[in-house]
């Protein structure tokens, strides 16, 4: 068993708000992988390298690997070169980005192995797409969240306007949520599936303290039984 909370499910689940109090109340350490795709995304494109697989891509990995430093506070997720790119992998555009670079299998090898190294010690809660079907199958607690595009939709317009986004389209962002659905779920490499040991949680009629109390009790009913 790997002492790993994996909580997969697609964008606007509430993954990010929901694994970050997990692991506060679990004291375990929170592992971002989105983050991952997101800084892997926005470095090509700032790089202006295709998201094609060939050499080029290869040399772009090898670069970004030697300036890459990922802490698991998201508040200091730094690409070393001095720029702290915490609040510009969160724009609109680097979404799409990385979805697109997602579908990669040079990149998901690339991100996978790092991801493993990150789990030590001590328990670590961590967000994905496909950490409990591949990143770590053998995680002694599975989570899958869902809600429906709609309600998705609706809690990323909020989370937008919040930001001080006042032009934040409904219709256009349940448009690439749907979008990105597809994309992460019939691509090749590591599609967004539950694992079959998973436990679905629908967050769409729960609130966040609800979701959080859902997850933390399977997650100690879990750790007691493998301790
Ligand atoms: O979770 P977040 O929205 O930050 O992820 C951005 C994109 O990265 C997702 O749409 C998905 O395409 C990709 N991703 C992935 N596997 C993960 C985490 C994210 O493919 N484990």
């Amino acid at each position: 068993m790997q002492k790993v909370i994996a909580i997969d499910g697609p964008s606007g689940a509430g993954k990010s708000t929901v694994a970050k109090m997990v692991a506060a109340q679990m004291q375990a350490v929170y592992i971002d992988t989105g983050a991952m795709f997101r800084i892997v995304g926005l470095f090509f494109h700032k790089e202006n390298i295709e998201f094609v697989e060939n050499d080029l891509l290869k040399q772009g990995l090898a670069r970004l690997e030697s300036c890459f430093e990922y802490a698991p506070d998201p508040k200091r997720l730094v690409v070393v070169n001095g720029e702290d790119w915490s609040q510009e992998i969160r724009e609109h555009h680097v979404s799409d980005l990385a979805s697109r670079v997602s579908k990669l299998p040079l990149v998901r090898t690339f991100l996978l192995d790092f991801q493993r190294s990150l789990v030590q010690e001590k328990m670590a809660v961590m967000e994905g797409r496909d950490i409990g079907t591949v990143v770590f199958p053998e995680a002694f607690c599975k989570i899958f969240l869902t809600a429906s595009p709609e309600v998705r939709a609706e809690r990323r317009v909020a989370e937008l306007k919040a930001r001080g986004d006042d032009l934040a389209d409904y219709g256009s962002i349940l448009q690439d949520i749907k979008e990105r659905d597809d994309r992460d779920s019939s691509r090749d490499t590591a599609p967004l599936k539950k694992a079959d040991d998973a436990v679905a949680v629908d967050t769409s009629a729960l609130n966040i303290d609800e979701v959080v109390g859902v997850i933390c009790k399977e997650a100690r009913a879990r750790y007691a039984h493998i301790n």
